[in-house]
Parts: C-alpha cells; structure tokens; sequence
C-alpha cells in the first residue's frame, strides 16, 4: 500500500475531482483535543451525555457549564499547515469540496468554504422561536445570567449552531457531502476516526464508484484495508510534505 507523502501528491495530481474529508484529528495540533485519542475529550467526560439534546433541555446549567469552556477555548485557536495546505489546494483547483465534522471554523479561517456537517460554532439560536444571534451574543447573553445559561427574548435557553447528539444533521449540508463525494475520484480523509455515521459512509460511496481513497488519520479505520494511500504521521507535517511534492512534480491538477 502506498504510505508516503510523495504518494498522495501523485493520487492529487492524478484526480480531477479531489474531495477532503476531516475530523477532530485535524485540529489537534492547533490545540483542540479530539474525542478518541490519548487524553481526548471521551477520558474526560461522555459527550454523548452532557453534549445532548436531552441534556441541554433537562438541564441547561449542566449543559452550558461543558460547552461554555468549548467555545472559550475555540476563541483563540488559529488554523495549523495542514487546513492551510488543503486551503492552498482547493486555490488551486486540486480540491473541489471541504467536507468537515468539526465544529471549530478552523477550515473558514483558513480560508476555505467547508461544508458543516455537525454545525459550527457560528452562532446562537433558540430552539423554541427560532432567533439567531451572533456568538458575540450568544456569548455576551451567557455572561450577562447568573446561572451561565443564555436565554432567548423568548425566555427559552438559547444554544450555539453546533449539532448536539440526538439532534438531526442539517440536510442542506449532509445532501452536499453525499452529492461531492458520488462525483469525487479522489477523496482525502485527515484526522477522523470514521466512526461517526453518517459521514462513515462517504469514503464508501467513492470506492463504489471506482474513486480512490487516500487516508492521513493516527490511529485505525475501518477502511484500513482498502484505501489506496494510507498515511500514519501528524497531519500538519505529511499535508507540508505532500504539498511540497505536488510543487515538485508541477503543481496543480492532472
Ligand atoms: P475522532 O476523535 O473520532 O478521531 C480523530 C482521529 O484523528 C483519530 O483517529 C486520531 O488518531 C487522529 N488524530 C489525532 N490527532 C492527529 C494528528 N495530529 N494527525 C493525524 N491524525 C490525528 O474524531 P472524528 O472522527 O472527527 O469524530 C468525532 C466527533 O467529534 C465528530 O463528530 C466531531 O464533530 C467532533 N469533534 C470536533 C472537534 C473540533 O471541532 N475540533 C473536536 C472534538 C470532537
């Protein structure tokens, strides 16, 4: 199996429809800990319990006293080389589509247009009458409650744009993930476990259709065995190499 960056600059050169596909991985090395590595979130705390629907509406105070150190620590964070280098290839015309499970807005500041399959952290909205505010209000609202919780004008406790376990994907988004990656020949996945349905299934849909598939994740896949290119190291380091190949060899798309 090919397991060097040189590799999947070739597979990018090679591709005319190249779609990448991240996850908490990518965003490790700007600081922000994923859910299943060593000393990951999952140690902690369960997210399935305190980061949910039921718990948000049961308990609020509970709710808003896990997510509120979440965007306090996401307020600083700046992108790393490698959403910088899939940023750099989408300029390019390598990468035509960013599909993310994060939340963080990392590809966005980077520069890239990423479609949000778990939301983002991009606003605050209430669930009950359906205003939006900015996260400066979202945020401005939780400083301003005793019990931490932002509440609507409504009186309902308000929530940010991030998808909580229990809710429903955002269709628009999901419908374009799915549409990218029938036409992709090429799909990249950086930093995610690919235990998390339904995103799972989009490598699927690539090898069905004759696509390649290159992986650059730490840790084991359940597509391990058959992607065509399976990279191991930090993801900053093997996208910088991998960029630097493609310069070598010429630069943009086959
Ligand atoms: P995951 O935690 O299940 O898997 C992350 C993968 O990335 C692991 O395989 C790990 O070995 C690998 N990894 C960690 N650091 C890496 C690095 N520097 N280079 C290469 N690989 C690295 O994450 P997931 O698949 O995204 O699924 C978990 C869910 O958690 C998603 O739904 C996501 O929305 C959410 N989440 C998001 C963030 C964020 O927005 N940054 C953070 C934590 C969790």
């Amino acid at each position: 199996m090919a397991d060097a960056p040189e590799d999947l600059a070739a597979a990018l050169a090679r591709s005319e429809y190249a779609v990448v596909l991240t996850g908490a991985g990518i965003s490790t090395e700007s600081g922000i800990p994923d859910f299943r590595s060593a000393g990951g979130l999952w140690e902690k705390y369960d997210p399935m319990e305190v980061a949910s629907l039921s718990t948000f509406l049961s308990e609020p105070e509970r709710f808003w006293s896990f997510h509120r150190p979440r965007i306090d620590m996401l307020a600083d964070v700046e992108p790393n080389p490698a959403h910088l280098a899939i940023a750099e290839l989408e300029r390019r015309g390598v990468v035509r589509a960013v599909v993310t499970q994060n939340i963080d807005r990392l590809h966005a500041k980077a520069g890239s247009d990423p479609i949000e399959v778990h939301g983002a952290l991009d606003r605050g909205l209430c669930l009950r009458c359906e205003t939006r505010v900015s996260m400066d209000e979202l945020v401005a609202r939780a400083d301003a409650a005793e019990d931490g919780v932002p509440r609507c004008g409504c009186g309902f406790p308000m929530k940010s744009g991030v998808v909580l376990f229990g809710e429903p994907l955002p269709a628009g988004a999901i419908d374009a993930a799915f549409a990218h990656a029938e036409r992709a020949d090429l799909m990249l996945v950086i930093g995610s476990s690919l235990l998390v349905a339904p995103v799972s299934q989009l490598p699927r849909v690539v090898l069905d259709n004759g696509g390649t598939l290159a992986i650059l994740t730490e840790s084991e896949t359940p597509y391990d065995g058959v992607a065509q290119v399976r990279l191991n190291g930090k993801a900053a380091a093997q996208m910088q190499e991998a960029l630097a190949a493609l310069d070598a060899a010429g630069g943009t798309a086959a």
